[in-house]
């Protein structure tokens, strides 16, 4: 048997004739697909505007700038996530600050959140964990109530929605961010996308995207310049994402609803298998959403039962993974001033018990009932 990783992408013969129409025309980078799979993401999540770029990070990244966030302003997260989305906030010059989880669903608490809010709190950054939307209700309410800006990490929610509408829909934040990296829901190799619903967010994202870079005579400083002019009006980056990417991304969209399907068809396997289990947890799926199910996080009787079964998965080539190692344990986290001693209780416990099994469309029948006879095999 293959080794099984925690997480896949799945790609047919529709998504490679998409690219190679791409690579025959004339245009790799910067041409019509762009747009049309921008377009495509509105409709999909109903947010107004859509700017791909180079992978989830970058989206991070020139979200965190739009919202305004500068030099020592505060952006409160959750530890349990990917070092990139507390990274954004550094990039800026901003100070990420820690939450605790909720234990049920792994997401940020938002009765935490009201404690750890100061003078210098700028922007809420929740992170839909596993695909399972965070209480958004209640965190735009407190964002509304302090005059935070919300920028929703939503990696692993593409698909996902929260009482009714689609996660990018952006009903309770102002700008939400996905990645198209193999793992995620569908994939552009690297790939990421910020949605929003306004204007003045979404043109200050085109600009970041390309250099600060606009080439429309209206906005020009200078007027009556020649035809060729272009002005560069802020510091901007290259983040864009090419033309073959997002067509492989436009025909992959297309597939979203059916692999979301086949994740939680999974889920099932495992829920019903592995319920009967003593001492294991399962993830839980509240009954206010429908969760993306990115990843599938079983909780362990005790740390030296994770130990056990992560090893024993590994060595059967079940390659099972922990997510995710709080993000303020990293050398370069603890190693700066504002993270000695920062411990969340909450995210620390489920961090010594966690342990994720594979989860993507791909996984077949045999593969799913070895990985659960190891499960049970190692959990006794
Ligand atoms: C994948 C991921 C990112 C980063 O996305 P990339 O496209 O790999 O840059 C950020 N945050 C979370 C929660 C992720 O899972």
């Amino acid at each position: 048997m293959r080794p099984i990783p925690y997480g896949r992408q799945a790609i047919d013969t529709a998504d490679i004739r998409e690219v190679v129409k791409i690579l025959k025309s004339d245009w790799l980078t910067q041409g019509p697909k762009i747009k049309e799979f921008e377009d495509a993401l509105c409709k999909y999540t109903g947010a107004k505007y859509a700017v791909a770029v180079s992978s989830g990070t970058a989206a991070l990244h020139i979200a965190c700038l739009s919202a305004g966030i500068g030099h020592r302003d505060e952006v409160i997260i959750s530890p349990i996530t990917f070092a990139a989305s507390a990274n954004s906030v550094l990039y800026c010059g901003g100070k990420p600050v820690f939450s605790d989880i909720q234990e049920d669903t792994v997401n940020i608490n938002p009765l935490e959140i009201r404690k750890k809010i100061s003078g210098k709190t700028r922007a809420l950054m929740p992170v839909h964990f596993a695909g399972h939307p965070c209480d958004m209700e209640e965190i735009g309410g407190i964002a509304r109530k302090y005059n935070l800006a919300v920028i929703e990490d939503a990696c692993h929610a593409l698909g996902a929605e929260y009482k009714g509408s689609k996660i990018g829909a952006c009903k309770y934040s102002d700008m939400t961010v996905f990645s198209f990296h193999p793992v995620k829901s569908i994939t552009t190799g690297e790939g990421g996308a910020v949605l929003t619903n306004s204007k003045s967010f979404y043109e200050k994202l085109l600009g970041l995207r390309a250099h600060g870079i606009t080439k429309d005579f209206n906005k020009f400083k200078k007027k009556g310049a020649g035809f060729w002019h272009y002005e560069m009006q802020e510091l901007g980056f290259n983040y864009r994402i090419t033309d073959f990417q997002c067509a492989l991304g436009l025909s992959q969209l297309k597939k979203l609803d059916s692999f979301i399907k086949r994740r939680r068809e999974i889920r099932d396997i495992y829920n019903e298998a592995l319920k009967m289990v003593s001492g294991l947890v399962l993830p839980v799926e509240k009954e206010y959403v429908h969760s993306s199910w990115h990843i599938y996080c079983l909780r362990l009787k005790n740390s030296a039962m994770q130990k056990k079964v992560y090893e024993g998965l590994r060595n059967s080539g079940i390659l099972a993974q922990v997510h995710y190692i709080p993000v303020y344990r990293h050398p370069y986290y603890s190693n700066l001033p504002d993270y000695k001693g920062v411990k969340c209780p909450l995210a620390e416990k489920y961090y010594s018990l966690a342990v994720t099994l594979p989860l993507f469309p791909g996984l077949t029948v045999p593969e799913i009932k070895y990985v659960i006879s190891k499960v049970k095999e190692l959990s006794v």
